[in-house]
């Protein structure tokens, strides 16, 4: 990740992808959301697809009548009853909401002194930062390949240069921190520019912010907001992941990565009670509300900790690189260059959160060779032999 100031000066490359390499025996791989998208689409299989419903809006979630599921009205007034919603609908999730409300409803129905379910707040995430995002067609200054970030007061920048185009974000202070929902308009995007206009995308290349934004094919302007919701889940009936659990900034590349282990982590739990899946005597019940409430409390405990701290960590870059204070321009500017430092950094915060995330505990599989760190949990070792993909 090469590293340049407001004014296009070097402030040191950042090797932490070198070492992942060296730690995992594999470094991250930057691709867009849409193929890897498509990738887990493609990989279904056809019968689950058929099963697929897309472009329906969930608007509200109410008790069944039995209270061991839900029912969910969709904007277009279709209705399905369900025994548990899995929420994956981003950080201003409908299924939040509506969770919240099912709690407040539960509460409020309670004999008098029995111990009530606790309650999420209402706007759980602090928007600090807006960000500009860019899409521009690559160009020969930015080679493939590229991670350039353009740092300094009040604002910086992280572009990723691919075969075919170039993908750079604005990451802007805002003047005052905020919990409300903003919709950003074209006037937004344009006062960014007008602002951040000047700063160049990437080490080696004269091209501007500006420039790549009149050469844009795609952009778009969003809150960055950053939080961790307190209750996952509600009676054993649903359940949150991804965006709508925990909100991060973008500059550690961490938000996804940590909604698809939420996934790997809420599925193993979920293995260990669903009827075909353990044993001949598990077969024969469904699994209770109360089996499947533990197993959703048993996965957020099991994530809850490592989501607060990744969140931390990338506020604390989004907030290092846009030169939050002078300890921490400082910090940026002359600490974090130095090469050792960064290699112990890798070495024993990166790796101590990486080498814990859960892999699939039912799924077979063969895990990357070549790194000098073991993951705490393994895959479980191949049984039989499969064509390497
Ligand atoms: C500029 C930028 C760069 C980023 N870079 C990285 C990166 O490098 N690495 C990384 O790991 N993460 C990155 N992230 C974060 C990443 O984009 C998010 O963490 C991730 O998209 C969250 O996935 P999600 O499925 O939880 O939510 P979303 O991606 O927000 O998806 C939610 C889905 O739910 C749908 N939905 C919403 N409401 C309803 C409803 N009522 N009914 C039905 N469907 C609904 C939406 O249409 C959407 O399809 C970046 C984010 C930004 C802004």
């Amino acid at each position: 990740m090469q590293r340049i100031d407001h004014e296009g000066n070097d402030i040191g490359n950042i090797d932490f992808f070198k070492h992942e390499k060296e730690f995992f025996g594999t470094a991250p791989s930057v691709l867009s959301r849409h193929d890897l998208t498509k990738v887990f689409y493609e990989a279904l299989p056809e019968s689950t697809k058929a099963r697929l419903l897309p472009n329906k809006r969930v608007a509200t979630i109410a008790s069944n009548a039995t209270d061991d599921g839900v029912i969910i009205t969709c904007q277009d007034g279709s209705k399905f009853e369900t025994r548990l919603v899995i929420a994956a609908d981003g950080a201003h999730s409908t299924v939040r909401e509506q969770m919240r409300n099912l709690a407040l409803q539960y509460n409020a129905s309670l004999p008098e002194g029995v111990v009530p379910v606790p309650i999420n707040k209402e706007q759980p995430y602090l928007t600090t930062f807006r960000c500009l995002w860019v899409r521009f067609p690559s160009i020969p200054s930015i080679p493939t390949g590229t991670t350039s970030e353009t740092h300094g007061p009040g604002a910086a920048t992280q572009s990723f240069a691919a075969a075919d185009t170039t993908a750079t974000g604005v990451y802007e202070r805002l003047d005052k921190p905020t919990k409300e929902r903003v919709r950003w308009t074209q006037a937004d995007k344009e006062a960014c520019v007008a602002k951040w206009g000047h700063l160049l995308v990437a080490k080696g290349s004269t091209i501007t912010i500006g420039e790549a934004y009149a050469a844009s094919t795609e952009s778009g302007m969003v809150s960055l907001e950053e939080g961790v919701v307190d209750n996952w889940s509600f009676d054993g009936r649903v359940v949150l992941t991804g965006d709508a659990a925990h909100k991060f900034t973008p500059s550690t590349g961490a938000g996804c990565n940590n909604g698809i282990v939420d996934i790997v982590a809420f599925v193993n739990e979920l293995y260990t009670i669903l009827p075909s899946s353990v044993s001949a005597e598990a077969t024969a019940r469904q699994p209770s509300k109360k089996d499947v409430g533990a197993a959703l409390e048993r996965y957020q405990s099991k994530r809850h900790a490592a989501v607060v701290a990744a969140g931390a960590a990338s506020g604390q870059a989004t907030n290092a690189a846009s030169w939050a204070n002078w300890p921490t321009s400082l910090l940026d500017r002359y600490v974090v260059s130095n090469k050792m430092m960064q290699r112990y950094v890798a070495s024993k915060l990166l790796t101590a959160s990486a080498i814990n995330t859960p892999v699939f505990s039912f799924i077979e599989g063969e895990d990357r060779k070549g790194g000098t760190m073991a993951w705490v949990e393994p895959m479980t070792t191949l049984s039989r032999a499969v064509a390497a993909v």
